[in-house]
């Protein structure tokens, strides 16, 4: 046994209600002026985190979108300069995140999270930034939020059809933690654990979105993921995400979901300690779970669903394996090009 296990300095606070404690967890940052980020839409959502930051609230920006766009983040990080801000509340999904990323980034402002997704950016010092259709993402310890607080209660308004998706996203990042190269024995038993609570809350929140419990089994397994990705190397699947979100504009959760059972099925070969450990956690073949279970959720299962048509594969493929990912079965650019037309829904799946 040989590994690594790396600190995740990160502050957790988990449970019912606990988004009425916010205030606290800014102040223990010692921050003063707090711009609060959100995405459009969830602008009450931005207020009541202001509310809770009560004289420390320097304002909300309901700014965010899909992939952190040059544009919106360079204005967020002028807005937040202007406001004086000394601090960051990001409430929302990994969209809000992303953008509060980007001001820390940029300002060095410590930052919070309020996740109300399960895209799991929340634990992770992973930034992103899009700029003419082409995503980069990288590490900085400056973006790593110093709090993150997860209240079940502010995921009941998700609508199923983004829970279902976003938990794809999260599955993601169990399944490859569990096949990464820097993976521990704690990481493993993350990720398995919360690959079990994700398919075993998933349908139970889908029956009954408002159940505090399922809601709260879900968001557990998704903390549980980002936990992981915030230490482990994600490879293919992960790539081919951000290869076609960037490229395609597709939405990152839903090309997660899509892609994943593929991914699965191509990587598995390779991987069969990975793949018992998922077997033991999914009570059955992990491909075969997950194809049943988006199709019984309604998850789009093509990308082709998502809008994506074949006309820039071939680019896409190429970019995706240069440099190779940090994966246990390396493709080549054609492997991929295969990939993709399978996962667009036009080639017969393996
Ligand atoms: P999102 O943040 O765009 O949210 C999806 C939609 O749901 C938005 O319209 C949002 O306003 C709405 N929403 C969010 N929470 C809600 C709630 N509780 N009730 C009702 N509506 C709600 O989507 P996402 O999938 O969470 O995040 C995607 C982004 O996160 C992408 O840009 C992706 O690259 C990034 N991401 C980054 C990391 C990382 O570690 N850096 C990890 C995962 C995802």
């Amino acid at each position: 046994m040989r590994f690594t296990e790396l600190p995740r300095p990160t502050r957790v606070a988990f449970g019912p209600g606990r988004f009425a404690e916010l205030g606290e967890e800014v102040a223990r940052l010692g921050a003063r002026r707090v711009v609060v980020v959100t995405t459009p839409g969830r602008e009450a959502l931005g207020e009541q985190a202001a509310g809770f930051l009560g004289d420390r609230s320097a304002g909300v920006l309901a700014d965010a979108v899909e992939h952190v766009p040059a544009e919106v983040a360079d204005a967020a990080v002028a807005r937040a300069e202007e406001l004086g801000a000394d601090g960051c509340v990001a409430v929302g999904g990994g969209s809000a995140i992303g953008l509060g990323k980007a001001i820390a980034r940029d300002t060095g402002v410590p930052l919070a999270a309020v996740p109300t997704t399960y895209s799991g950016s929340e634990m992770t010092p992973v930034w992103g930034r899009t700029e003419d259709g082409v995503k980069a993402t990288g590490r900085d310890e400056r973006v790593r939020p110093a709090a993150v607080v997860y209240d079940p209660e502010l995921t009941t308004s998700l609508p199923v059809a983004v829970s279902v998706t976003s938990a794809g996203n999260a599955l993601a990042h169990a399944v490859e933690a569990l096949w990464a190269p820097d993976a521990t024995p704690v990481t493993r038993l993350e990720a398995t654990e919360s690959a079990r609570a994700i398919v075993d809350a998933l349908p139970r929140v889908a029956a009954a979105p408002a159940d505090p419990a399922a809601r709260a089994d879900l968001l557990y397994g998704a903390w549980l993921a980002g936990a992981g990705l915030a230490v482990t190397t994600m490879g293919l699947h992960h790539r081919l995400a951000h290869v076609l979100g960037g490229g395609l504009d597709l939405p990152h959760a839903g090309t997660h979901t899509v892609l994943l059972p593929h991914v699965l099925a191509w990587t598995l070969p390779a991987v069969p300690k990975a793949g018992a450990a998922l077997e033991r956690a999914l009570g059955g073949d992990p491909v075969a779970v997950l194809r049943r279970l988006f199709a019984e959720l309604g998850a789009p299962t093509t990308l082709a669903e998502l809008g994506a048509d074949s006309a820039q594969f071939d680019v896409l493929a190429e970019r995706a394996v240069s440099p190779p990912p940090a994966h246990p079965r390396v493709p080549t650019a054609p492997e991929v090009r295969a990939l993709l037309d399978e996962a667009l829904g036009c080639a017969p799946r393996r």
